[in-house]
């Protein structure tokens, strides 16, 4: 279950934490949901001079690459940050007990780590975002099978992820490299522990990986971190002995002196400033873009108009600058949806392309989109409007859809079509003829399309064959 809370991230590999600035109270709600409020609202209430000096002590904080050098002072009162380490010391306590009954070799690792090394308790981010860090050497335990099974008989956790998901489906084949990441829950507690396997391709060093916001830019959308290979440590940790990554991993992941400053950087923010992430791979190249394109020696661009598409047929490929253009802007969109957890679904073209090749059809001027009602809200437009302005795209009101536009002067355009739920299917209103069955689309599969991993319907090939015809799926490979 989602919960809807402005206090709590919604997506990403934060999701369901709590945002900076926010905490727990320690009550609940009449529906049992624990009541989160901001530090600051608190503060403004008690109006004392407690809130002077946080807001004094706001401005003495050094910004050291992203980050917040964090005061004592600014963290919420003693009291609840105590309670707060307690909960996380039973998180800690509890998932070393599941690790320890089943044999399995597990080691505290990146702000765990950080926190057991440096600090000697837990990091002030981590009380803060009530998160626990454990990894696995993938060659010391790889069964993930057995794993989800003994996570689901442990009443104590919830596994909330795998990543990736995407590629665990059937449109790509089941590698052990696919899962990198586990994601629980404490039921009791509702902090988040995490566990990362890590990789040795036998180059001399160890791999991980972590998922969304910017990875989604990099080879499998994914993001790679090399490390220098290391052994597991034993640790004296609140009066127990654990296992955990070495100070070697902690200078690799978060920089050589880095490391041994206290800062509170978001997830977001360390992706931007990660020493070791491996950058190299794009998505975006051109190269791998449909041979068929055309090459426009006067590209469009962000400043100019697209290029011109009136003879829109089967033998005229579009230009390269206009695929590149497109899927640069379905990648803002993407990465929209994905920070914000909303379900979308290729529709019409980029459907049919997706399936058939992989690939946006070579003659295609725009990609379509669907999103489900429900997600259709005005509250969701509006944020889709301000952040698409801001990283230079246009929103376009088309009425019943509308559009993600390159920019302003270049039309090349995302629509994003509203699926409206009738009885036992969906409908588009604006496109004659759509009738697409819930149970076709639901529930949704991962299809590559260029270097993306787009949302399509259970049923894609039923849906486009009532699109396109019965023929849709050979037609484009018989023609060639
Ligand atoms: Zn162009």
């Amino acid at each position: 279950m989602v919960r809807k809370h402005q206090g709590i991230i919604q997506s990403g590999k934060n999701k369901g934490k709590l945002k900076k600035g926010y905490y727990y109270i320690g009550k609940t709600t009449s529906t049992g949901l624990p009541i989160i409020k901001n530090i600051q609202e608190k503060s403004n209430k008690k109006n004392n001079k407690k809130f002077v000096k946080n807001k004094s002590d706001k401005k003495k904080k050094i910004k050291q690459n992203g980050g917040e050098i964090i005061s004592p002072s600014s963290s919420p009162d003693y009291s609840l940050r105590q309670s707060k380490i307690n909960k996380m010391k039973q998180v800690l306590e509890d998932a070393v007990d599941m690790f320890t009954k089943n044999n399995i070799p597990y080691m505290l690792s990146h702000g765990t780590a950080l926190g057991a090394h440096r600090d000697k308790t837990f990091t002030e981010c981590d009380i803060k975002q009530g998160d626990l860090d454990t990894s696995i050497f993938s060659w010391e335990y790889s069964d993930i099978k057995k794993l989800k099974e003994i996570i689901k008989n442990d009443s104590r956790f919830t596994l909330s992820k795998i990543y990736p998901f995407k590629y665990n489906d059937i449109i790509l084949p089941f590698t052990l490299e696919s899962i990198t990441e586990l994601s629980l829950i404490h039921n009791e507690h509702k902090y988040n522990f995490d566990i990362f396997f890590i990789y040795d391709f036998n180059d001399g060093y160890y791999y991980n990986y972590t998922f969304h916001g910017l990875c989604d830019t990099f080879k499998d959308n994914r993001c790679k971190y090399k490390i220098r290979k290391f052994e597991k440590e034993k640790i004296s940790f609140f009066d127990k002995e654990y296992y955990t990554v070495p100070i070697s991993f902690l200078e690799d992941t978060y920089g050589k002196e880095d490391w041994k400053i206290p800062k509170c950087t978001t997830y977001w923010d360390r992706l931007k400033t990660s020493p070791n992430m491996i950058r190299d791979v794009m998505r975006y190249n051109i190269n791998d873009i449909d041979q068929k394109l055309k090459i426009n020696p006067n590209p469009c661009n962000c400043n100019t108009a697209r290029c011109d598409y009136r003879n829109y047929n089967i033998k005229n490929a579009s230009n390269k600058c206009c695929v590149n253009n497109l899927l640069s802007t379905l990648g803002f969109v993407l990465n929209f949806f994905d920070k914000y957890n909303i379900p979308y679904c290729a529709v019409r073209g980029t459907l049919l392309g997706s399936i058939r090749n992989q690939k946006f059809i070579h003659f295609d001027t725009d990609i379509d989109l669907g999103l489900f009602e429900e997600h259709y809200t005005s509250d969701m437009i509006e944020k889709l409007q301000k952040e698409a302005m801001s990283n230079g795209h246009q929103y376009q009101n088309r009425g019943s859809f509308f559009s993600i536009a390159f920019s302003r002067t270049n039309n090349l355009h995302v629509d994003i079509y509203k699926l409206k739920k009738v009885e036992n299917y969906y409908i588009i209103e604006s496109i004659k003829n759509s009738k697409y069955y819930i149970s076709d689309v639901l529930p949704l599969k991962k299809s590559k399309f260029e270097y993306f991993y787009i949302n399509v319907p259970n049923n894609s090939i039923k849906i486009l064959e009532s699109d396109y015809g019965k023929d849709c799926i050979n037609y484009f490979e018989n023609k060639k």
